[in-house]
């Protein structure tokens, strides 16, 4: 077929389905006890669900720090802005959204560079500060929708679910909740990383720390910036947080809607220039979707991919290396296979 060049790890099993029958539910009390535990320990309930027979349906309470940080962001009436409080979040939203896009996307989900073992887990640990989760959970959904991309069984597929599920519904989700470590086999052979992805809630919790106490440091020795220790908290953390994870989103959602296609990738996948810039370089779905092996996304020179640029200037002090680059046949056919059948 005009597909896409697969270069996953084989899947050893495919991800949770839906709706099937279930034992009867622990009384309530139990069952916020265990999912209480598994805010600090996420794998904790791997074992319970590691058949995949949970249902496709919100985990409201499971839910409610995500929750949360979204209502925290409210608070900003109270505590007010300063220049530094949103230029702290702002760098923050793009450091973040680098280390989804070029950690946690090309490098954990697709192996499109190399690294030594010890920058891996620093890029792991960077990753887990965007509060997307853990590398390998991150990175087992991604594989899985590039497998079943738009089909019934993709978990985000605006074609199967609508808008809302695939931009947020999905990770509410208790079946989408759990680490397929069958889907990561090359990722869980690392016990640091597989620590990381347990542990996924330590480091959002100490980065939220964090920043409470750089802004009441800062109002203690430079009083005229106008910051405080919640001011910070709330901009450096809940808002940034937000933002970040929602500028993500939008690749599930909106890149599967709006934009071209220029590629046959037998998906909604398709190219927008605004979400590129809103995610540095995610915006370019398409292209991804045909071509996952690239660490570029942007084909074209004028395709703007921020991440890449980051990734290029790492490569050349040493950091990573190993960039695998596009086919120069790939950015060729660029439009001109849209008008044949996909062959099977
Ligand atoms: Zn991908
Ligand atoms: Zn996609």
């Amino acid at each position: 077929m005009n597909a896409p060049v697969e270069t996953l790890p084989p899947a050893e099993s495919t991800a949770p389905t839906a709706e099937v029958a279930l034992p009867p539910p622990a009384p309530l009390i139990i069952r916020m006890l265990r999912t209480m535990r598994v805010w600090i320990d996420s794998h904790s309930s791997m074992q319970s669900e590691a058949d995949g027979k949970v249902p496709l349906k919100v985990d409201w309470f499971r839910l409610a720090p995500f929750i949360g940080v979204h209502l925290a962001c409210f608070s900003v009436i109270w505590v007010g802005w300063s220049w530094v409080a949103v230029g702290v979040a702002l760098g923050l939203y793009v450091l973040r959204m680098f280390a989804i896009t070029g950690f946690y996307h090309r490098y954990f989900s697709h192996r499109t560079y190399s690294t030594s073992r010890v920058f891996q887990f620093i890029m792991g640990c960077i990753g887990n500060s965007s509060v997307q989760r853990g590398p390998l959970w991150w990175a087992a959904h991604h594989r899985h929708h590039h497998r079943y991309s738009d089909m019934p069984e993709d978990s985000h597929s605006p074609r199967q679910h609508g808008f809302w599920w695939a931009h947020v519904g999905w990770v509410s989700a208790h079946a989408n909740f759990r680490t397929d470590m069958k889907a990561v086999p090359d990722l869980a052979k690392f016990p640091e990383l597989v620590l990381l992805d347990r542990f996924d809630t330590t480091i959002p919790f100490l980065m939220g720390v964090g920043m409470f106490f750089l802004g009441y440091v800062l109002n203690i020795w430079y009083p005229a910036l106008g910051t405080s220790g919640l001011q910070m908290l709330v901009w450096g953390f809940f808002i940034s947080t937000v933002a970040v994870a929602h500028g993500t989103f939008t690749v599930n959602s909106l890149t599967h809607l709006w934009g071209k296609q220029v590629y046959p990738s037998n998906d909604d996948s398709k190219n927008s220039l605004l979400i590129a810039l809103i995610t540095l370089g995610e915006g370019w779905h398409n292209n991804h979707h045909y071509y996952q092996s690239s660490v570029r996304q942007g084909f074209r020179w004028w395709q703007i991919d921020i991440t890449y640029y980051g990734l290029w200037c790492m490569s050349k002090v040493g950091l990573i290396w190993g960039l695998k680059p596009v086919p120069a046949k790939v950015i060729a056919d660029a439009g001109k296979l849209m008008d044949k059948p996909a062959a099977a």
